[in-house]
């Protein structure tokens, strides 16, 4: 968590900020609009973006659904100068990280940044796909805050469905990445561990994520 962007229109907010953070050794840019946050960031790298909701053109809330949607996985801060609930999650829902109302002391910011800063180390230990969640170290897996109990096979199989999501993988692709051998067309283990892993991790949401493509092999559906 080293290079931030700062999108923000009043300028004496800006200088503070930009200041403060270069002051604690950050690498900044700074943006009075996100017409020019998004010249800055075709030519620069940033681990997080501190977004006022309130911009000229296209707001905050705005810019950040665009910046999501283009790819972009960084953090987004976003600032407010409302703090009414229905505010937040209008940020959150936007794509945002965290949000911090306005006014604001100056070390709250910077813890907030080094929360995010946190979540960055600890994110790379887990795998994610909307509310299912694999933590690699713990071996703890949960789907919409319920835990999943699955055995050492099942946990390598759903990761290997988290690293290629959205993939439509083939038996043979499986059974040499999950089981280490050659595909056994005589052997239905493969389709046995799919439905073992689809009764826990499927079968008691809603919504079903890993699915058949018949003829292909399965996919692990991306969510939200
Ligand atoms: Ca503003």
């Amino acid at each position: 968590m080293q290079n931030i962007l700062i999108v923000e229109d009043e300028k004496k907010v800006l200088a503070l900020i930009k200041e403060g953070l270069l002051h604690s050794g950050y690498k900044v840019e700074a943006a009075e609009s996100p017409e020019a946050a998004r010249i800055i960031m075709r030519s620069q790298k940033f681990d997080l973006i501190i977004l006022d909701v309130m911009l000229p053109g296209t707001t905050g809330t705005e810019f950040a659904k665009e910046i999501r949607s283009s790819g972009w996985t960084g953090f987004i801060l976003m600032l407010t100068a409302l703090s009414t609930t229905l505010d937040k999650i209008a940020g959150l829902d936007s794509g945002a990280d965290d949000y911090l109302t306005k006014p604001f002391e100056f070390g709250e910011l910077l813890a907030r940044i080094r929360a995010l800063a946190r979540r960055k180390a600890d994110s790379k230990s887990r795998l994610q796909n909307g509310s299912l969640v694999m933590d690699l170290i713990s071996r703890e897996v949960s789907r919409e805050g319920i835990r999943v109990e699955l055995t050492t096979k099942e946990f390598s199989l759903l990761e290997f469905f988290m690293r290629h999501l959205d993939k439509v993988v083939d038996r043979n692709l499986i059974a040499r990445q999950v089981w280490g051998t050659e595909f056994d067309p005589d052997s239905n283990v493969i389709d046995v561990y799919i439905n073992h892993l689809r009764k826990k991790i499927d079968n008691p949401f809603a919504r079903k994520i890993l699915k058949t493509v018949v003829g292909q092999g399965y996919v692990l559906q991306k969510t939200e």
